[in-house]
C-alpha cells in the first residue's frame, strides 16, 4: 500500500484535522499522482457539515485535484511520469450503462464514484479526496492540464470550472444570447469568464453591491445587484440563460420573472433546503427550470483545453494545510475572492 497524508474531518461537528490512510497500490490502468494542489469547493462543507444526507467518515475532502504524475501501472497508456494531471469529482463510473457509453458519465445511471464521500464499485472500500498528498485513479477518469496552465490555477477548473461549462455550452450560451450568472463565487466567477469567452452578454446577479468592480474586470458586461428588489422589475424578461450557483437558500420566485419567452433557469448551487417554487412564472411564458451536475470526463478536458486556448484561469487565494478550518468559515460569509487552493505540498 501506499503511505498518504491528509487532513480529514472525524464528524460532522468536528474541525478537519491531520490524518494518515493508505492508497492502494496500482492497478494495471491506475495512475499515481503527487497531489500538489487541491482547490475548497463549497461541495466540501456542505459534506462535511453531513448538509445533503449523512456523509462517511474519516472525511478526506477535495475534487479540485492537480498534480504530477509519480508512477503508472503497467497497463497505462495515456499519461507518463512526470506528466501534469488533474482529477475532479469522481473517480468511477459503471462504464457500461447507456449515459457511461454516451460519454456522459457524470449521469451513470448507477451513479458515479465519488472522489471523496463515496465507496468504490465494490461497494465497501472509502474513497478519500484531494486534501491530501498522493491519490491513484484509474487512468480514464484522469485529465491532462494543458502545457501552461499552473498546476495551483488549473485546480478550480477540475470542479467550478466544467460545472459552468456543461451548462453553458449545452444550453448554447453565445453570441447573441443573455446570460446570467446568480452568486459570484468559485462556480459563479468561472461561468462569468466561460460565458464571456462563449461570445454572449453576460450579467453577474449578485446579492450586494461589494463584487461589481470584480465582476466586470473579470469580463462582465453588466452586474446587478439583487438587495434592491427594483431590479427584479428593471430586467423583467431579459435573460436566455440563468445559471443559480447559490449555495444558501433563496427566493426563487423573484428570478423566473427575469427570462425571456422560452428561456431557462439551470441550477448548479445545491442549499442544505429546498427551493420553493410557484408554477406562475414559469407556465406564463413557456419556460424552463433545470439542473445539471459537473461535467463528464471527456467534457472536462475539452474544458480544460477551451480555458487554456482562451487564457482562462480561476482567481486565487493559495493556503496552507492547516488554514483550512479558517477559510472554510471565509468561504460560508461570501468571503473568498475568489477560490481557495490548498498548497499540498505543504501537508
Ligand atoms: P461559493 O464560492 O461559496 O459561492 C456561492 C455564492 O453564492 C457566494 O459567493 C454568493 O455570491 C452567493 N451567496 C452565498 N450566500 C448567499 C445568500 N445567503 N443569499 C444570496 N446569495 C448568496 O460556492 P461554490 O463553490 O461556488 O458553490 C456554489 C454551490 O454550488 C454550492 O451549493 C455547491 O455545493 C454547489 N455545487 C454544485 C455542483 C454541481 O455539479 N451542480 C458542483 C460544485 C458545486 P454573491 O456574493 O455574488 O451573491
Ligand atoms: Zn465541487
Ligand atoms: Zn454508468
Amino acid at each position: 500500500m501506499i503511505r498518504a497524508k491528509g487532513i480529514a474531518a472525524m464528524s460532522a461537528k468536528s474541525e478537519l484535522a491531520p490524518f494518515s490512510f493508505e492508497r492502494r497500490n496500482p492497478k494495471e490502468h491506475d495512475v499515481v499522482i503527487d497531489i500538489k494542489y487541491c482547490g475548497i469547493c463549497h461541495s466540501d462543507i456542505h459534506q462535511v457539515k453531513s448538509e445533503w444526507g449523512a456523509s462517511i467518515y474519516p472525511m478526506v475532502p477535495g475534487h479540485e485535484i492537480a498534480g504530477i504524475v509519480r508512477d503508472v501501472g503497467s497497463k497505462v497508456s495515456k499519461y507518463k511520469v512526470g506528466d501534469p494531471v488533474g482529477v475532479g469529482c469522481f473517480v468511477d463510473s459503471c462504464r457500461t450503462c447507456s449515459s457511461c457509453k454516451q460519454d456522459l458519465d457524470q449521469y451513470c445511471l448507477e451513479g458515479h464514484t465519488g472522489t471523496y464521500n463515496a465507496y468504490e464499485r465494490d461497494g465497501k472500500t472509502p474513497t478519500y479526496g484531494g486534501y491530501s498528498d498522493v491519490i491513484v485513479v484509474d487512468e480514464n477518469y484522469v485529465l491532462r492540464i494543458p502545457n501552461g496552465v499552473p498546476l495551483d490555477k488549473a485546480a478550480p477548473l477540475l470542479c467550478a470550472g466544467v460545472t459552468l461549462y456543461s451548462p453553458l455550452t449545452h444550453w448554447k450560451a453565445g453570441p447573441g444570447k443573455k446570460v446570467a450568472i446568480m452568486g459570484l463565487g468559485g462556480l459563479g466567477h468561472m461561468g462569468v469568464k466561460i460565458a464571456r469567452a462563449l461570445g454572449a452578454d453576460v450579467t453577474v446577479l449578485s446579492h450586494s453591491n461589494k463584487k461589481r468592480e470584480d465582476a466586470l474586470k473579470m469580463g462582465a458586461h453588466h452586474f446587478v445587484s439583487t438587495d434592491n428588489k427594483e431590479v427584479f422589475k428593471k430586467y423583467a424578461g431579459n435573460f436566455d440563460l440563468i445559471i443559480n450557483t447559490v449555495s444558501a437558500e433563496i427566493n426563487m420566485g423573484d428570478y423566473f420573472g427575469l427570462l425571456k419567452l422560452d428561456g431557462t433557469l439551470v441550477v448548479v448551487g445545491v442549499p442544505d433546503r429546498p427551493l420553493s417554487i410557484h408554477p406562475f412564472p414559469l407556465i406564463m411564458m413557456r419556460r424552463s427550470y433545470a439542473g445539471s451536475v459537473i461535467g463528464s470526463i471527456k467534457e472536462t478536458q475539452e474544458m480544460l483545453d477551451f480555458c487554456a486556448k482562451h487564457n482562462i484561469t480561476p482567481e486565487i487565494e493559495v493556503i496552507s494545510p492547516n488554514q483550512v478550518n479558517v477559510a472554510y468559515e471565509r468561504v460560508l460569509k461570501s468571503d473568498v475572492r475568489y477560490r481557495f487552493v490548498i498548497d499540498m505540498t505543504k501537508i
